[in-house]
């Protein structure tokens, strides 16, 4: 249920209402925005009376949520959410370049990629040290190695870092990331996404290959019920009976969930395409149809990548796609799609 409250609430009144609803155990979301004060009631408001506060001289309307997503729900936050990471503005229309190596292999290989993607407009630096590997005799990430490798590069470029968390018991060694990754293998670990809810490292979410919207939302939801409301969508293709490209790429999801959501949209044209060239003839689509930015593997040396080379594009590669992608993401703001 939201509640809209009138331009500017009497204080006491508010107050009242607020302590009405604690008293009914409804957990209540404040979202201030730009021309509206919404009230998100989330917790058993079946028995809540929506006449009752309707006619309360504080509110301007009172509305049902049908969906199950409710924290995530754009009618909850109608404005959108942007996630500020050391500087770094992901959201409210800005576009945001995350590039780097599927793994992280050396301090050499994750310095030099950190520099390249920065000096090509990147503003966050992707690397996994703890791969999600479908054979268990394949590379399976350097660990914390890796993840003190992703630091020196960040020290040495600025660049803040996102990097894939397999296991709850790995929060520790997280300490010190900037935004932790939710695979897709793990979209549904509840456990997992529960115990990410109770901190406040932002989450980059991406979409289980055979996931749903409302499936992926209400992941979303299990981090944000917990508290941290800095979630980020990622979708890097879904599995289809296609098999010329790894998955299928769904840029409808990203109008889709312009609509059903305030958090920020993020393609990954790499692991949809599974092939290098497919990216940057791929990529200016998810800017096109408005997304909030773009994770992209890039390697310097792809045919000697330990993991998805054949996907991986080279700096020289990322640094031409970016400005196209920028350049294309000023024309649409200046030339908005229409609406109908
Ligand atoms: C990755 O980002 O390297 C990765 C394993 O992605 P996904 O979970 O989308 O397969
Ligand atoms: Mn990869």
């Amino acid at each position: 249920m939201i509640v809209i409250l009138k331009k500017i609430p009497n204080e006491a009144q508010l107050a009242s209402l607020m302590d009405w609803l604690a008293e009914k155990n409804i957990d209540v979301h404040k979202s201030i925005g730009t021309s509206t004060t919404i009230l998100g009631l989330v917790g058993d408001t079946a028995a809540i009376d929506a006449d009752l506060i309707s006619a309360l001289d504080i509110v301007e309307d009172v509305k049902r949520v049908q969906e199950p997503y409710k924290h995530a729900n754009r009618k909850f936050h109608p404005d959108d959410t942007v996630i500020n990471v050391r500087g770094a503005q992901i959201g409210g229309g800005t576009l945001t370049l995350m590039a780097g190596p599927c793994s992280v292999e050396s301090e050499e290989q994750i310095v030099a990629i950190a520099k390249q993607v920065k000096a090509s407009g990147a503003t966050v630096l992707r690397g996994g040290a703890f791969k999600p590997r479908t054979s268990p005799y394949s590379f399976q990430g350097m660990g914390t190695r890796g993840l003190e490798l992703l630091k020196i590069a960040r020290e040495e470029t600025g660049l803040p870092i996102v990097t894939e968390i397999m296991d709850a018991e790995q929060l520790p060694d997280f300490a010190d990331v900037d935004i932790i990754q939710v695979g897709a293998r793990n979209m549904q670990n509840f456990d997992l996404l529960k115990r990410l809810g109770r901190q406040e490292k932002p989450i980059l979410l991406k979409r289980g290959m055979c996931a749903t919207y409302e499936e992926w939302l209400m992941s979303a939801e299990y981090v944000m019920a917990g508290g941290n409301h800095n979630v980020m969508l990622c979708e890097r293709g879904i599995r289809t009976f296609e098999t010329y490209t790894r998955n299928t790429l769904d840029i409808g999801a990203v109008p889709v969930l312009r609509k059903l959501t305030h958090l920020p949209i993020i393609i990954d044209p790499s692991h949809a395409a599974g092939k290098a060239w497919l990216v940057p003839q791929t990529a200016p689509a998810a800017v096109a149809a408005g997304a909030d930015g773009l994770i992209i593997e890039v390697h310097n040396d792809p045919a000697h990548a330990v993991c998805d080379g054949p996907q991986s594009i080279r700096p020289e590669t990322f640094d031409a796609l970016s400005k196209h992608l920028h350049a294309l993401h000023d024309f649409m703001a200046e030339n908005p799609v229409p609406t109908v």
